[in-house]
């Protein structure tokens, strides 16, 4: 016997499953994906139970629902076990009017009963069973209360066999059973509602007259299928909630009082820019900065040491200089952000554990939808911070094609980590004290770039309506910190294998073109070299926002194309190449970047920032926006765009500059 356990994200499915194996536990990943698989018997029985991905639906938008949902087509599944939180009823059931539908007994447990009884929520399991057609269990995972009885009624096989199909109103349900009959597969209800809804997934499933059946019913709605199906699967919960719920509504819990601040009409934004600006001024502020210089001494150590061992071995000039001033200037340079990059990484995980980051999903979504983005941008744009390769991807789940496209445009500009040392390295040295005002005032500047470029594309490209954006909020709570430690140390992971694979590669070959003249002569004047000559012909692009013709800075730019960290360490390169040591400053006072002044740096940044992103996430772009000609543009976009703020940028700060 086989039991799919079903629930939303951090409904305590784990929690449960642990519980019920105890120690027969298999654990594995889902085929072609990280997902974690999990397997396991259930005690004393001969039942064997599997962990599914957390979702709120069984439409097959991210790969967690598709997961679930083809698992739950093609497997012998028995019994489903479905998990709901007893605090947030109305969210879970959502996904549990979906279950029922199929041709799979269904057995509820109402997790979280501890909460509930603490919070003075009652439930009226009768009532809900009756409504439901189901049978309903109360038990607190945590607690291990009531999961005795669950193991009982699924030993003794007690549970109902659902024949629940009366949640829709009276010309729906007609339709519904007209189409079922000419259907001869299982899961018919579920299948026939996928049909109506125009579910293009599920055109195979077409049968008889099932296609003009379908084109006849919808006639008569004149909306959306799809959207009717919501509406009335969310008016039957309310209607079985309102009937089933006692909440004490004086009752105010701390996430009440908390919202109450955080969500507040004038203090939201506010809060939000304060709480934006301390997280950049923290990782990227006097305090990170010192930990960059702490690191540089030893990174600057080490290759002292490599260089003196390479020469007492007898090393050949060429092969020291390729280790030191290749290999170790370029991955070095990017190793010494690593404790910044941390910090960053260890608060935000700590405003997405706390509950905080979905507030700034709820009230920007306002926001949002009046530029013609929805709440649910702002997801591929959270994750965007760490990097755009998974947000872009993360897009998937937007609904409408049009916020889609712009979503995935618009991502790249969120500043990704590995955007974070070309601006620490900038506002560090131009910036000093104001360095972490001026690193926020970089995320603050992207999210203004964002909403204004979402507007202005909606006004010239894109007419329509926005989706609404259904987003429950989940309660604050102190985040558990093992399982924040363990993100970061899975970043902080990420981060060096890059560093010690692609910018490794990088740094020879931008060591290599620095090296050697086009006629393969080594030991020349860097001036001579294929790297100059390469950034020779395009350095005038760069110049109205430079000030000055610099090849060492256009083609540091363009490595930002293999990835952004490349940047910095293509500078570290180019700069400690003809100089005897590296030091904290010596990149700005190298002869090759000393033209640089606060406005260019400014401008520099910001040009990294907003133009084309590195090659994974162009891919991503490819991959998601459907066409190779659609990518192009949207790399054209975002160069072009990066060019004309930068420039703007410069020519405005210079003035400044100038009178000064
Ligand atoms: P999953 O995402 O569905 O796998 O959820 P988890 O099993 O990881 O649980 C999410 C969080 O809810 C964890 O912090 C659990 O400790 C907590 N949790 C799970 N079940 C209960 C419960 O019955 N009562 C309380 N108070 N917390 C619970
Ligand atoms: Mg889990």
């Amino acid at each position: 016997m086989r039991v799919a356990l079903i629930g939303n994200q951090n409904s305590g499915k784990t929690t449960l499953f642990n519980l019920l194996t105890g120690n027969n536990q298999k654990i594995g990943n889902w085929p072609g994906v990280t997902i974690e698989k999990k397997e396991g018997r259930i005690r004393s029985t001969d039942f064997d139970i599997i962990d599914l991905p957390g979702v709120y639906s069984l439409t097959p938008y991210t790969i967690e629902e598709s997961i679930t949902r083809n698992y739950l087509f093609e497997e012998d599944v028995d019994l489903i076990l479905n998990i709901l939180d007893s605090t947030n009823l109305e969210r879970s059931l959502y996904l549990t009017t979906q279950l029922l539908e199929l041709d799979i007994p269904v057995l509820v447990a109402l997790n979280m009963s501890d909460i509930a009884l603490q919070r003075g929520i009652k439930i009226d399991y009768k009532f809900l069973e009756e409504k439901l057609d189901t049978t309903m269990v109360p038990i607190s995972a945590l607690k291990k209360t009531g999961v005795f009885d669950l193991i009982q009624i699924i030993k003794q096989r007690s549970f109902r066999k659902n024949n629940y199909d009366h949640i829709y109103d009276h010309g729906l349900e007609e339709c519904l059973n007209t189409l079922e009959k000419e259907l001869t597969h299982k899961h018919k209800r579920y299948i026939a509602i996928k049909l109506l809804e125009g579910d293009e997934a599920f055109d195979e499933f077409h049968q008889n007259g099932s296609k003009k059946l379908v084109s006849s019913m919808c006639n008569n709605y004149h909306r959306d299928m799809e959207q009717v199906i919501v509406d009335e699967r969310y008016r039957y919960i309310e209607f079985i909630r309102d009937e089933a719920i006692q909440s004490n509504k004086d009752h105010m819990t701390t996430t009440d009082k908390l919202d109450r601040i955080f969500l507040n009409k004038y203090l939201a934004i506010p809060i939000f820019v304060i709480i934006m600006f301390s997280v950049y001024y923290l990782a990227a502020g006097p305090f990170g900065s010192m930990t960059v210089d702490f690191v540089d001494k030893y990174v600057t150590m080490f290759s002292e040491w490599v260089q003196v061992s390479l020469a007492s071995l007898g090393a050949s000039s060429w092969s020291q200089s390729l280790v030191v001033d290749g290999i170790l200037a370029g991955v070095g340079a990017i190793l010494t952000f690593l404790p910044q990059l941390s910090i960053l990484f260890l608060l935000i995980s700590f405003l997405e554990s706390s509950g905080y980051m979905s507030r700034i999903a709820f009230f920007l979504d306002k926001v949002f939808q009046k530029v013609g983005l929805s709440g649910k941008s702002l997801i591929p744009f959270i994750i965007g911070s760490g990097c755009s390769v998974p947000a872009i991807m993360s897009a998937r789940t937007i609904h409408d094609e049009t916020e889609k496209k712009m979503t995935i445009m618009l991502t790249p500009f969120v500043p990704c980590s590995a955007k974070l040392p070309i601006i620490t390295l900038f506002a560090g040295y131009f910036f000093g004290d104001y360095s972490g005002i001026v690193s926020a005032s970089l995320y603050f500047f992207a999210v203004i770039v964002i909403i204004t470029s979402a507007f202005i594309m909606k006004q010239l490209l894109f007419k329509g309506k926005t989706s609404s954006f259904i987003l429950e909020l989940p309660n604050y709570k102190m985040p558990h910190f093992g399982y924040m430690f363990k993100d970061v140390g899975e970043k902080v992971l990420a981060f060096i294998k890059q560093a010690g694979s692609i910018i490794l590669l990088a740094s020879i070959i931008v060591w290599f073109l620095l090296s050697f003249s086009f006629r393969f002569e080594y030991g020349i004047n860097p001036d001579q070299s294929m790297l100059a000559q390469l950034g020779n012909i395009f350095s005038w692009i760069l110049y109205p926002f430079l000030g000055e013709l610099s090849w060492e800075a256009t083609v540091s730019a363009m490595q930002g194309l293999v990835a952004k960290e490349q940047v910095v360490a293509s500078m570290a390169i180019i700069a400690g190449y003809s100089e005897e040591v590296t030091d904290g400053i010596f990149i700005f006072n190298s002869q090759a970047f000393s033209f640089f002044t606060p406005a260019s740096a400014y401008a520099f940044m910001v040009f990294n920032l907003f133009s084309a992103p590195c090659f994974g996430a162009i891919g991503a772009m490819k991959r998601e926006l459907g066409t190779t000609k659609r990518m192009w543009k949207a790399v054209f976009f975002q160069t072009g765009l990066a060019w004309v703020i930068a420039t703007i940028v410069y020519q405005f700060l210079h003035i400044f500059e100038v009178v000064l």
